[in-house]
């Protein structure tokens, strides 16, 4: 058995070692796609469940499926969605994970170190982040990513926004559900307020029983959608009868661009939030990372942008993207602990609880109770990067992206949108852009995605159709990146002008 799990390392090691010379591709080819599928178990074959073994099943796992796989974690320059890619000391911590299978769902500190390293990451977090004394944040936990960060945001904020406005002591949305409190509270409506809200967000309003339609757009304007129009935040707090989440996008998905322009905005919501009893949720999935660039004049645009984020009453913050963890990896934090138990206690199982301390057995504030030890690469990489290794590798990230966007600026051929106003230093690690030709545009982001050199996203802007590049991926080497960049954008125009 050893020999064998020592043979599959190390073959894994090396179908995926990026040579240097040779970038590694993008997307498999088609023909890669094909054989997988082909490879596939046949339902109708009456073997199919007879059991290969573990020799040819890994032959197979290597030879058919690994290859199919796209390259968004061996390619510096897959720039669709934001996905990040994993450093190695992240890698080798998750191999740790599924080798030691450590469940982490109760503390139990005379048997396992694991809750430990868990909140100590959790702590070096808001260090990293500069969230302030992190007996502001007691209520912490490891997700599976931004969505059910945002899914334990709305949950907090519906519990607190509605435990507000019934009598002292009185049990809340986590006991009676939503329509009981709610009657109880005179409540007629929750509702969510933000601009350009992810669409996790509408996802979890409706599973946290809010609705999607519960979700509110308030954009400051035609140019700025990414903005929170705070007129018309207070406007909609003062509503009788109806209970506010605000959620801000911290940076927006598209744009990347903040809801507000800096701490003075921030601390306008705060006393807004504060005098209608609202909640701040902060989605800030990779927009916070902001906050953890160098400290320098380069940069100074975006932190103060970033700024004043931690007076929120919760945060979602993503692993899995800028942090260069692997899957499945995401944080959430909010202030008081009892309003993260109310939504995600236990009942009634003392055996449960992680007894006399400040670490909370984790199955009593987040969703599952079983869970990876999914801390561990997180833990690791804040050790082995630090803060100055961590700002150096965003810093990395927004070099090329704000190289990208000055080159479609400066192309006779593209436009930088989401721009009007903007200068190149507003650009965080997202870039949108289209051709000035419509034929061309039509066909963007296909051609270039084809090349397997370049992999981009599509999306819309203002009903046209459109390219997002997300830079974030520790592989970023600026200049190398930049120049292919640039060369596959003027060549892709030059063909389309040829052909
Ligand atoms: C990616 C993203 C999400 C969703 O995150 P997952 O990690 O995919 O669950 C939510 N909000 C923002 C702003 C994001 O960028």
């Amino acid at each position: 058995m050893a020999d064998f799990m020592e043979e599959a390392y190390r073959r894994i090691r090396s179908s995926v070692s990026v040579s240097s010379a040779e970038p590694a591709s993008t997307l498999p080819k088609l023909e890669q796609l094909d054989a997988a599928r082909t490879s596939l178990p046949k339902l109708s074959d009456g073997n199919y469940l007879n059991g290969t073994g573990q020799q040819k099943t890994l032959d197979h796992l290597l030879n058919d499926i690994a290859p199919a796989l796209n390259g968004q974690n061996l390619s510096g320059r897959y720039h669709g969605f934001v996905t990040g890619s994993t450093l190695p000391i992240a890698e080798v911590a998750d191999n740790i994970v599924s080798a030691y299978d450590q469940n982490v769902q109760v503390h139990l500190p005379t048997q396992t170190i694991a809750t430990e390293v868990e909140d100590a990451a959790l702590k070096m977090l808001i260090g990293l982040l500069e969230l302030g004394d992190v007996a502001d944040w007691e209520g912490r936990t490891f997700t599976t990513g931004a969505t059910a960060s945002n899914i334990l945001g709305l949950a907090c904020g519906r519990e607190a926004v509605i435990q507000a406005r019934l009598p002292k002591g009185a049990d809340g949305v986590g006991e009676l559900g939503l329509l009981g409190a709610c009657a109880q509270a005179g409540i007629r409506d929750v509702q969510v307020l933000t601009s350009m809200g992810h669409s996790s967000l509408s996802k979890a309003a409706s599973i946290v029983g809010l609705g999607r339609k519960s979700v509110k757009e308030l954009p400051h304007s035609d140019h700025e959608p990414w903005r929170l129009d705070l007129h018309a935040v207070e406007r909609e707090l003062k509503r009788q009868g109806i209970a506010s989440i605000i959620a801000l996008s911290a940076g927006e998905v598209n744009t990347g661009r903040f809801a507000l322009t800096g701490v003075e905005e921030m601390q306008k919501l705060r006393d807004l939030a504060d005098r209608y009893g609202a909640w701040i949720h902060v989605d800030g999935a990779f927009g916070i990372f902001a906050r953890a660039l160098p400290v320098d004049p380069e940069f100074s645009r975006l932190k103060a942008y970033a700024a004043g984020l931690e007076l929120a009453d919760s945060i979602t913050v993503d692993g899995h993207k800028l942090l260069n963890v692997p899957y499945d990896n995401g944080i959430f934090f909010t202030r008081k602990a009892s309003v993260l138990t109310s939504v995600c206690q236990n009942p009634n199982a003392a055996y449960l609880s992680g007894g006399a301390s400040d670490i909370q057995s984790p199955l009593n504030v987040g969703i599952e109770n079983s869970r990876r030890f999914r801390a561990l690469p997180v833990y690791a990489v804040l050790l082995s990067e630090g803060r100055e290794g961590i700002a150096h590798m965003l810093a990395r990230m927004v070099r090329l992206a704000r190289g990208i966007a000055q080159a479609i600026k400066d192309s006779p051929d593209y436009v930088l949108l989401a721009s009007e106003a903007a200068s190149i230093e507003d650009t965080h690690i997202i870039v949108l852009f289209r051709a000035k030709d419509e034929r061309l545009n039509d066909v963007l982001v296909e051609t270039i995605n084809s090349g397997g050199l370049w992999y981009v996203g599509g999306t819309k802007w203002k009903g046209q159709k459109a390219v997002r590049v997300a830079v974030a991926s520790w592989r970023v080497n600026v200049e190398e990146d930049l120049a292919a960049v640039k060369q596959y954008l003027a060549s892709i125009a030059q063909q389309h002008k040829s052909g």
